[in-house]
């Protein structure tokens, strides 16, 4: 067995996978290592099986607002049991394709743990590999808080892994991970209390959707508890759950205790002293512009650096990088500014570019800002409603617009387009002469004075 290889991928995830298919497909022996299901967290416990779970709130709403548009539906329950089966069954379903993918594409797949034995050298479950290029993306993992009893609780991990429908439930935290699963439990009919160290939600968010996320989350029924931090959790003796926060509030009767307060880096069993690759004080590995770490020929892409943790960014940067290495374009790399980001909130939120504030901070006067606030066509007749807020951040006498954020029923399908008007350096007038497609609340964006 051949065990030397011109790269090896650490991590079948977003990034590792897509790194590795595009050294192949440039010709290089390349290989991946994954000790879990390949796909990582986007396919297994991220974006897929979330974005599931967020459609199967979608259809919880439809079915809330059937009569306001006319149909009598008899409500029979719903089947949390069911949809998880289905969804499982679609993630293996992308574990079947994988397995043809990597076949197609000439990569190949080691199953283990990789361990640094050395700068080109990792030892894999007993077994040594080389490689001239090593690129390290092993994702990463939810940090669960050192407090008594916090192993009561679960994480999002966890969440993806609940056989039945939690009744009683509390997220903590106020990131986008916490904010999404809180609302798609709300909305298939779980009791949600959000419990925010906080008094905000997304704090690197535009304030405008922030704000009216919070708004439109308590509208919606979840009990949002600000500005305390969780001091440890305790089972009474019903079996049910109770947080002990600061400031003496206490939140009783849960069934379920989810942690979504941020994710650590997969790097602790990675022996990257071996190779002697420098990560930061949090264990995010440091890298430059370039995906390069401080050792020649390794390299790290994805959640592992910390830099928006996203897939498309994970996958974006692993090919970048392999047409660095492998496809004869020596400039290639990720510009890791004006990222799309979506968060599948009730409503959904999509923005990029800067927020006014930021805007501000650097331009000055220099800014104007432009934004609606409506209630959308679909909401009109109906008995609950979400609201649509859209700002456009605009610099300059020619008005380029540097930052566009949108709350509000289709937002998440809304921004990709925008964005790629966004990247090109569209300006005001450039929206203006776009002719608006009606009746749409996009249109909205190309209308606003
Ligand atoms: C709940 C949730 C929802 C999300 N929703 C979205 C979303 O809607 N949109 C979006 O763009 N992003 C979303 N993300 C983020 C997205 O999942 C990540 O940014 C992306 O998966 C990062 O890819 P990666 O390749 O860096 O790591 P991962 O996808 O995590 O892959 C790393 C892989 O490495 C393996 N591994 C780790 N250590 C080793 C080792 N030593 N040896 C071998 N294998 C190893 C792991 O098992 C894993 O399979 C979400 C994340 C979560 C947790």
């Amino acid at each position: 067995m051949n065990n030397h290889y011109e790269l090896i991928a650490i991590g079948g995830g977003s990034g590792g996978l897509s790194v590795a298919q595009r050294a192949a497909a440039h010709g290089a022996r390349v290989a991946v290592v994954e000790k879990a299901a390949l796909g990582g967290t986007c396919v297994n416990a991220g974006c897929v099986p979330k974005k599931i779970m967020w459609y199967g709130a979608a259809v919880a709403g439809a079915l809330r607002d059937s009569a306001d548009y006319g149909f009598t539906i008899e409500q029979h329950g719903f089947d949390w049991g069911k949809l998880i089966r289905q969804r499982e069954a679609y993630i293996q379903g992308i574990h079947s394709w994988y397995q043809t993918y990597l076949a197609d594409n000439h990569v190949d797949e080691i199953r283990g743990t990789a361990r640094f034995a050395g700068e080109h050298a990792l030892d894999i479950d007993g077994q040594r590999y080389t490689a001239d290029h090593i690129v390290i993306s092993p994702g990463g993992r939810p940090l669960v808080p050192d407090v008594p009893g916090a192993e009561l609780g679960i994480t999002s991990d966890g969440f993806f892994a609940l056989a039945g429908q939690p009744e009683e439930v509390a997220v903590i935290g106020s990131g986008y991970i916490a904010v999404e699963l809180a609302g798609l439990l709300n909305a298939l009919g779980s009791r949600v209390t959000l419990v925010l160290r906080k008094h905000q939600l997304l704090k690197e968010f535009e304030p405008m959707l922030r704000e009216t996320l919070m708004e439109e989350m308590q509208e919606s029924g979840v009990n949002i508890i600000t500005n305390t931090s969780v001091a440890g959790v305790v089972e009474e003796k019903s079996g049910k759950l109770r947080l002990e926060c600061s400031g003496g509030i206490s939140c009783a009767g849960l069934d379920t205790v989810i942690w979504a307060i941020g994710r650590v880096p997969n790097t602790q069993e990675l022996g990257l002293d071996a190779a002697g690759v420098e990560t930061d004080g949090r264990g995010f590995v440091l890298t430059d512009a370039w995906q390069n770490t401080n050792v020649a020929g390794v390299y790290a892409i994805g959640d592992v650096t910390g830099a928006a943790a996203l897939t498309p960014v994970a996958i974006a940067a692993g090919r970048r990088l392999a047409d660095r290495l492998f496809g004869g374009i020596p400039e290639s790399k990720l510009e890791y500014k004006n990222i799309p980001t979506v968060v599948f909130s009730h409503p959904p939120i999509g923005s990029i570019g800067v927020s006014e504030d930021e805007a501000r901070a650097v331009h000055g006067d220099a800014v104007k800002v432009y934004q609606t606030r409506f209630t959308p066509m679909y909401h009109a007749f109906t008995r609950h409603k979400h609201i649509t807020a859209m700002k456009l951040v605009c610099v300059g006498a020619e008005e380029k617009v540097v930052g566009c954020h949108i709350i509000g029923l289709g937002a998440d399908e809304m921004l990709q387009g925008f964005a790629v008007a966004i990247n090109m350096g569209a300006t005001k007038r450039d929206f203006d002469s776009t002719i608006a497609i009606h009746p749409t609340s996009a249109e909205e964006l190309v209308t606003m004075r």
